[in-house]
């Protein structure tokens, strides 16, 4: 699959199966096994997966641009493909000892018919993902892990979840390893349901492990690196693609105000709203420059990914923090500019609104990385 073939299909799912669906599958609540039976056939799951086991070989620029296509239809669904992206990019990159048995993982994602996550995010140390408060402990050949999975995309719904816990001897509160568990191992269970602000339909629900037994050949990291696994295979495609969902957003909420100001009309002046209020026209400019400051922010941040230099990892950081910030301030004009139509959830800006604001919260949250920038800047210690 080349670049354009990819995007091309991505456009097609979006339109005949995301977009006549996505309002009804946000006020329910419900995952789309629709929209990830149409990216499997499409051959999307194994974008960046190599061509030997069945994948396409495709980089960050083919990620991203599949990811905001998906995300202007449906950024519930694109963040399904996105954590899903993650766990078989984690995978891919197992450690010699487990590439054998997880080959055949590989050749299913490849073939369009397993959907992987990561189970990073732990209800003892919430949004730190990179310290998990489980610690799996030594039993025969493997480990056995108990840990409270505080939220997990696509819970329930996924065949495989890339989990993280402190290796059985790790010292640090970053030595962690990471696991490969298929849905069915015993003590695994989604516990509870999801019921979030955005992003409604893409089951983020709590997992439990209980007593999980994970063999030696499904540790897909050494012990006790997780953590470099996390900061290098997982960080920058979780930054871009989280950009490109914001970026998704931003498009369908240009659109909607646009196909709003259009429409609506001031029937005493004769006018439509966008003919009428140069205040409106204005506000809708403002998105707009935004919307296309972000993109060529993504553009940039791939170049980088392409061509790793120095300020590559800064330029991680900074395209997410900046990217759910503008998703948030594009989504917000777009409530103001379609005012009560907007308000009363007649049109889909509502929604968009809703599910810019996951981007913030998802980890590292715009917080922590200004955090982290500030600190790299004045050459402090992130950790
Ligand atoms: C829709 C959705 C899907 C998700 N999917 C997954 C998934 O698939 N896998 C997964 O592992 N996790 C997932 N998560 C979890 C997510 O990545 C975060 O771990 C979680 O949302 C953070 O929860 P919290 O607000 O309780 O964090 P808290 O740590 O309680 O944060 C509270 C506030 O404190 C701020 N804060 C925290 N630490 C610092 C700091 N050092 N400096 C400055 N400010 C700070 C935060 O920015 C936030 O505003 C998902 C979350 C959401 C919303």
């Amino acid at each position: 699959m080349t670049h354009d073939a990819a995007v091309l299909k991505a456009g097609e799912i979006a339109s005949r199966v995301l977009a006549p669906s996505a309002g009804q599958n946000d006020k329910a609540g419900r995952f789309s096994t629709e929209a990830v039976e149409a990216i499997g056939v499409s051959g999307l799951l194994g974008l960046m997966l190599p061509v030997e086991v069945g994948g396409s070989g495709l980089g960050p620029r083919t990620m991203a641009a599949v990811i905001a296509t998906l995300a202007e239809a449906d950024a519930s669904v694109a963040m399904v493909y996105l954590m899903h992206i993650l766990g078989a990019a984690t995978i891919a990159a197992a450690r010699p000892g487990a590439a054998h048995a997880v080959a055949a993982i590989l050749q299913e994602i490849g073939a369009g018919r397993h959907l992987s996550t990561l189970a990073f995010s732990e209800a003892g140390s919430r949004s730190h993902f990179w310290a998990p408060t489980s610690r799996a402990l030594r039993s025969g050949n493997g480990v056995r892990i108990s840990a409270k999975k505080s939220w997990v995309t696509s819970a329930g719904h996924a065949h495989s979840y890339v989990v993280s816990s402190l290796a059985p001897e790790g010292q640090g509160p970053t030595d962690s390893t990471l696991y490969l568990l298929p849905a069915k191992t015993r003590g695994l269970s989604v516990a509870g349901p999801w019921d979030g602000m955005g992003l409604r339909a893409n089951a983020s629900s709590p997992i439990t492990l209980d007593d999980c037994e994970v063999p030696s050949d499904f540790q897909l990291t050494d012990d006790g690196a997780g953590f470099p696994a996390m900061l290098n295979v997982v960080l920058p495609l979780f930054n871009l693609g989280t950009a490109a969902v914001a970026l998704g957003i931003c498009r369908a909420a240009v659109a909607g105000t646009v196909s709003h100001l259009k429409s609506a009309r001031f029937e005493h002046l004769g006018q439509s709203l966008g003919e009428s209020l140069p205040t409106l026209r204005a506000q809708l400019a403002a998105m707009q420059i935004d919307s296309d400051g972000l993109s060529a922010r993504i553009d940039d941040l791939i170049d980088h990914l392409e061509k790793p230099h120095e300020t590559t990892m800064l330029r991680v950081l900074e395209t997410k923090a900046a990217a759910g910030d503008a998703a948030i301030g594009v989504t917000s004009a777009a409530m103001r500019i379609c005012g009560g139509a907007a308000f009363s959830k007649q049109l889909n800006v509502e929604r968009l609104f809703r599910d810019a604001h996951a981007g913030a919260v998802m980890a590292p949250t715009g917080d922590v990385l200004r955090e982290f920038i500030g600190k790299a800047l004045l050459g402090m210690p992130l950790f």
